[in-house]
C-alpha cells in the first residue's frame, strides 16, 4: 500500500446561490446555501485515501465551529490527523462563494492555513521519513512549502509540488521537487515567463520534471528529453471542480508504477472525478479507475 503525507490547506467552502450579486451596502435574499469541505490539501488527501493509499495530513484548523466537522470529514475517509494542528483564537480556512447565473465571486480567508509553519512540518519528520511520497500545494505559507521541499529532500522522499494557486518560486526550490504539476498558466507564473509561450517550450525550461495538466485534453509529462502526451479520457463532464486535486493524488498513489503509467491512471481518475458534482463527490475508488482503463 502506498504511504503518503499531504502538506496543505483545509477549508470550509460556504456557497450561496443567488439570482444576482448584491450591490455594495445592499441586502439580498439568496436562493440556496451549502457548506462543502475543501482546500487543496484536504481534497488531495481524500482523493489519495479513496484510491487506497495510507494518507497522513499535515495541516491546521482553527478553534471555530468548522474545525471539528472539517477533521471529522477527513477522518471518515481514513486520513491520519495526528499532524493537524488546532490553532487557538483563529478561524479555520474559509472560502465564501456567491454563485449567480454561472458566475461566481469568492473571498478566501486562509485563517489557520496561514498559521501552518515550518515547525509543523519539522514535527512530522519521522513520519515523512517512512512514506513513499509527499504532496504539497501553495495554499499555505511559502516558507512552509520550502520547509516541506527541504525536509523531504534531505530524507530522500520524493515531493510532488502542485504549484496552485500560481506564484513565482525560486529555481532552487523547484530543483528540490521530484515533479511539479502545474497547468499552463501556473507553469508560466512559476517560471515568471510569458503566459502565451508554447507550453512545451515552458516545460523544457523548467529546472525539474514537469507533469502539465491540460483539462479535458489530458496531460503532458517530461522527465528529460521531449515532452510526452497522455490523452484525456472521454466522459460526460458534470463538474470539473477538484479534477486537478484528484489528478495530483492519483499521480502520487501510482508513482511507483513509473511516470507514464502513473500519468495515465491520474488522467483516468481525474476524468471520473468530473462526472459527479462537488470536488470530493466524484473522487473515484480504484475499481472505477481500473474499469475505465480496461
Ligand atoms: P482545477 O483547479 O479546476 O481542478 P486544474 O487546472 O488544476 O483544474 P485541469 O487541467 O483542468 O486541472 O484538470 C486536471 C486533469 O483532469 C486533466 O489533466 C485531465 O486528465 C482531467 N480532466 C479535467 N477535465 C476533464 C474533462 N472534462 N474530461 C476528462 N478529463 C478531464
Amino acid at each position: 500500500m502506498t504511504r503518503l503525507v499531504v502538506v496543505g490547506s483545509i477549508n470550509m467552502d460556504l456557497v450561496t446561490v443567488a439570482q444576482r450579486f448584491p450591490a455594495p451596502g445592499e441586502t439580498l435574499l439568496g436562493e440556496r446555501f451549502l457548506s462543502v469541505h475543501g482546500g487543496k490539501g484536504g481534497n488531495q488527501a481524500v482523493a489519495a485515501a479513496r484510491l487506497g493509499a495510507e494518507v497522513h495530513m499535515v495541516g491546521a484548523v482553527g478553534d471555530d465551529a468548522f474545525a471539528q466537522p472539517l477533521c471529522d470529514a477527513l477522518a471518515a475517509e481514513g486520513v491520519g490527523l495526528e499532524h493537524v494542528a488546532r490553532i487557538e483564537n483563529c478561524s479555520s480556512g474559509t472560502a465564501s462563494i456567491t454563485v449567480s447565473s454561472g458566475e461566481n465571486q469568492i473571498i478566501v480567508v486562509p485563517g489557520a492555513n496561514a498559521r501552518l509553519t515550518p515547525m509543523h512540518v519539522a514535527n512530522a519528520q519521522s513520519l515523512i521519513a517512512c512514506v513513499d511520497a509527499v504532496l504539497v500545494q501553495m495554499e499555505i505559507p511559502l516558507e512552509t512549502v520550502e520547509a516541506t521541499l527541504r525536509i523531504a529532500h534531505r530524507l530522500h522522499v520524493p515531493v510532488i509540488l502542485n504549484p496552485a494557486p500560481a506564484q513565482p518560486l525560486p529555481e532552487e526550490w523547484l530543483r528540490l521537487a521530484r515533479y511539479i504539476t502545474p497547468n499552463q498558466h501556473e507553469l508560466a507564473t512559476l517560471l515568471a515567463a510569458d503566459p502565451s509561450a508554447d507550453f512545451r517550450s515552458l516545460m523544457r525550461r523548467a529546472p525539474c520534471p514537469v507533469v502539465l495538466t491540460r483539462g479535458a485534453e489530458g496531460a503532458w509529462f517530461r522527465e528529460e528529453g521531449e515532452p510526452q502526451y497522455q490523452h484525456g479520457f472521454k466522459v460526460e463532464a458534470v463538474d470539473s471542480t477538484g479534477a486537478g486535486d484528484t489528478f495530483n493524488a492519483a499521480l502520487a498513489v501510482f508513482l511507483h508504477e513509473g511516470l507514464p503509467l502513473a500519468v495515465r491512471r491520474a488522467c483516468a481518475a481525474a476524468a471520473l472525478s468530473v462526472t459527479r458534482l462537488g470536488a470530493r463527490g466524484g473522487m473515484p475508488h480504484p475499481a472505477e479507475v481500473d474499469a475505465l482503463l480496461a
